[in-house]
């Protein structure tokens, strides 16, 4: 099977890892691909933001399936060009990608059909934000967000009036350009935040889905949660003190009301949703949708799935998915990452990576290779993953491996797990 995948970061490393282990012969390409991905196939430069370049190059090059790993191609509208041609492709349309790109649109579509959220209000214009701000009526922080996309900085939760009236005005000066013009102001929510990913197939006449295993992010860099924000530093998942009656509440109370919300607003849908939950006092609340694979979970959920993805894919992205429970292995997985000396403010390039036998999965995020070494050449550099029986296994594993990956500066994060070992849901 040809298959085109689109992306070239740790996400993509780790999907294209498990393609390779497809039972049938898979010719793997990617684009534009990494020099860790040109070691499972050959990389294309192409512009992933040109509908029209990658379609037309899968229009010469006719692969069986395309996979893309990041939203920007979605949000463009990729996944419409290459359709078109009769390709199959696992990704969202443009329409159904707005679920990522817009947040306004987000939050109407989760209050059209019912499904729990923080209470929130768009706004588009300075005089109603401010006196929104003055008014606020569900304490702080204020939680505003800029409406498009912002690589994942258009989030601020403002501690205090004067703190919400600055960040507003910046975004509504343009600090994102068009994506803060417009501004979604919520209630702020408290409580436990975890990553459900569910595989979905919608169209008029076929709904069908199925979950994956909810997985934890850790997103601060430093250990016990501390510093600034990053891309995430570390996953786990299955999260042991999820019972089954509270994956079937997600079920029930956020899947099920999105697929059908799916199919009556005529939205199709072809690939993954990546659901951000809060799980409150009150129960499990949506926070946002992605419409792609989570890094760092991507690396995680590939250690759990014991099935062809290369088959499982093409059967979502030909609309042939049948509702089930994916197989699994009754395994923990984790994942962490090894990031650039000076992340998440920098990513210092060029550094010499030594690497041993680290007896567990070693994916690249962000190498290069420079005469024959890798060196690294993004923040996050790269990812340890494994799964064992347990946690507790599957983290001792991981920190076995540690010394066999190494370059000066790089930082890592121990605990990653940690706190899910001794917690329980509230
Ligand atoms: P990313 O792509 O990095 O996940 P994003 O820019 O798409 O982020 P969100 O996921 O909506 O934006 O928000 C980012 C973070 O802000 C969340 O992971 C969560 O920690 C926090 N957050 C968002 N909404 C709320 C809320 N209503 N209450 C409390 N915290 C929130």
């Amino acid at each position: 099977m040809k298959i085109l995948l689109l992306g070239s970061g740790g996400r993509e490393h780790a999907l294209a890892l498990k393609l390779k282990t497809s039972a049938q012969a898979v010719d793997l390409i990617s684009a534009p691909g990494s020099d860790a991905l040109a070691e499972l196939g050959a990389c294309v430069k192409l512009d992933l933001e040109d509908p029209a370049a990658v379609a037309a190059w899968c229009a010469s090059n006719r692969p069986d399936l395309v996979v893309a790993g990041p939203e920007l191609p979605l949000v463009a509208g990729v996944g419409d060009a290459v359709r078109a041609l009769g390709i199959p492709v696992f990704g969202h349309n443009e329409a159904t990608a707005r679920l990522e790109g817009s947040k306004a649109f987000a939050k109407a579509f989760m209050q059209r059909h019912g499904i729990p959220c923080a209470a929130s209000h768009t706004v588009a214009a300075l005089a109603e934000g401010e006196a929104l701000i003055r008014e606020w009526p569900y304490g702080y922080p204020i939680v505003l967000k800029a409406d498009g996309l912002a690589a994942g900085k258009g989030v601020v939760l403002a501690a205090h009036e004067t703190e919400a009236l600055e960040t507003f005005r910046a975004f509504m000066a343009g600090q994102f350009g068009e994506a803060s013009r417009t501004v979604v102001f919520e209630a702020p929510l408290v409580g436990m935040e975890l990553s459900l990913h569910v595989l979905v197939d919608v169209d008029a006449d076929h709904a069908a889905y199925a979950m994956l295993p909810a997985c934890q992010d850790h997103k601060r860099i430093f250990e016990g949660d501390l510093g600034p924000n990053t891309g995430g530093m570390g996953a786990f998942g299955p999260i042991p003190y999820l019972r089954p009656e509270d994956v079937e509440r997600m079920r029930t109370e956020l899947v099920e009301p999105t697929v059908r919300g799916l199919q009556e607003d005529g939205l199709a849908a072809r690939g993954v949703l990546f659901l951000g939950v809060m799980w409150t006092a009150a129960g499990p609340e949506l926070l946002e949708y992605n419409v792609r694979f989570g890094d760092p979970e991507t690396q995680v959920l590939m250690q759990l799935l014991d099935e062809d993805l290369a088959s499982l894919l093409l059967e979502v992205a030909e609309g042939r998915l049948v509702a089930r429970n994916l197989r699994l292995k009754p395994h923990t997985a984790i994942a962490v990452v090894l990031a650039a000396e000076d992340y998440p403010e920098g990513a210092k390039k060029g550094v010499s990576i030594a690497i041993g036998s680290p007896g567990v999965t070693l994916i690249h995020a962000g190498t290069k290779k420079q005469d024959g070494q890798w060196v690294t050449n993004g923040g996050r550099v790269m990812n340890l993953a494994t799964s064992a029986p347990d946690l507790a296994a599957a983290r001792a594993a991981i920190e076995a491996s540690l010394s066999e990956v190494q370059w000066p500066g790089m930082q890592v994060r121990r605990d990653i797990g940690l706190k899910a070992l001794r917690h329980a849901l509230a």
